[in-house]
């Protein structure tokens, strides 16, 4: 058995230790082929097979209603901020978001090389510790799309439910907590995210668009960079990343295997459950940097009284086998990401080291 750390890193994160070993198996030969997944055509029936077996669990798990389209693409979820703008926000529309932290506002912020972007709500004024509840959100009901971000990676806040948008496109950021509960895809016009955190290694982002937005762009929009292109072409446009969509098959096996996206929010709920509930119980010694209504089930972050403690306990945390509990530098603090792939006992030991981390400093 390898000999595993704590993995709290944000992305790229934590693996299920029997999706590696597995692969693990097949890295050198891939069913009898003579030669590594990674070394075989992308248009041929072996990898064929993988690719598209990849697409059914991926609709399967999320239970994607007809008339969406799946696509693999590469150049992270921040090559969406542009491809959805370039895409999908018509001269003289206007694009709407709601301003939730630091990923929501680099979507903005791309949008706005592309054409008019609107503010539909915004927590900039709380820090983001919160997610606007629906009721704030105010936006043109001629809006080209609204844009959220379900999951605030940095800030540690989550959407708990979504909006009914109507007519207007809704469009979400899931790059950091796709698939960690059972969602309703068919309130969402685009849903894309980095498969790196939730989904398998780097390299691939997924896109699940409604097909009626797949329509022709303008002209001047780069081939590799139109969805359709991608659409028509089953993601085998050009070659694929086709080691990480393979990874992230295996990845949603395993997630099949542990009751799909409602058994992964039963495990979430209870790992999420025993840090807020450490970080609550220590009389403030853990101050959680996210409202009680806006908090992640995969970002617990949090702070403590002095930056020298906070020191000290990621000095001391690394030296138990303790990875990537430090905050994001934009807002500093701790952050553990706990998403589908880290273990209940990885968490289970952060809490105890956080209880003894307390009675030894407090
Ligand atoms: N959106 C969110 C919510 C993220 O957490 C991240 C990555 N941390 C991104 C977008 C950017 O993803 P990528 O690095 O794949 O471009």
């Amino acid at each position: 058995m390898a000999n595993r750390a704590y993995n709290f890193n944000a992305g790229p994160a934590a693996l299920p230790l029997d999706v590696l070993q597995k692969v693990q198996g097949q890295f050198v030969e891939f069913e009898n082929s003579g030669m590594s997944l990674m070394e075989m055509s992308h248009r041929g029936a072996i990898y064929e097979k993988v690719h598209f077996e990849t697409e059914s669990l991926l609709r399967e798990l999320l239970s994607i209603p007809e008339g969406y389209k799946v696509l693999f693409l590469q150049g992270g979820a921040s090559t969406q901020f542009a491809m959805i703008p370039m895409n999908l926000l018509r001269p003289g529309a206007t694009a709407s978001f709601v301003a939730t932290g630091s990923w929501a506002t680099k979507a903005i912020q791309e949008a706005k090389l592309f054409g008019e972007t609107a503010i539909a709500a915004s927590s900039e004024s709380d820090s983001y510790k919160r997610i606007p509840s629906i009721g704030e959100l105010n936006y043109a009901p001629d809006s080209a799309y609204l844009h959220i971000t379900s999951n605030e990676t940095i800030e540690g806040t989550q959407w708990s439910e979504f909006p009914d948008t109507g007519n207007v496109p809704l469009i979400g950021d899931m790059s950091s907590d796709i698939l960690c509960r059972p969602i309703d895809v068919s309130k969402f016009a685009v849903i894309y995210a980095g498969a790196q955190k939730n989904l398998g290694p780097s390299g691939v982002t997924i896109v699940i668009i409604r097909e009626e937005l797949v329509a022709k762009p303008s002209t001047t929009v780069p081939t590799m960079l139109r969805y359709d292109t991608h659409a028509k072409n089953d993601s085998l446009y050009n070659t694929p990343p086709t080691f990480a969509i393979y990874m992230m098959g295996e990845v949603l096996k395993w997630i099949k295997s542990n009751g799909g996206a409602a058994g992964m929010e039963a495990i979430n709920r209870e790992k999420a459950a025993l840090l807020y509930d450490t970080i609550d119980g220590s009389n403030g010694f853990y101050k959680g940097f996210a409202e009680l209504g806006s908090r992640s089930l995969m970002n617990v972050t949090f702070t403590m009284q002095s930056k020298e403690l906070e020191a000290q306990f990621i000095k001391e945390s690394e030296a138990q086998g303790f990875v990537g509990l430090k905050g994001h530098r934009s807002v500093g603090g701790l952050r553990a990401s706990i998403y589908n792939a880290v273990p209940l006992e990885s968490v289970r030991a952060l809490a105890d080291f956080m209880r003894d981390f307390q009675n030894r400093n407090a």
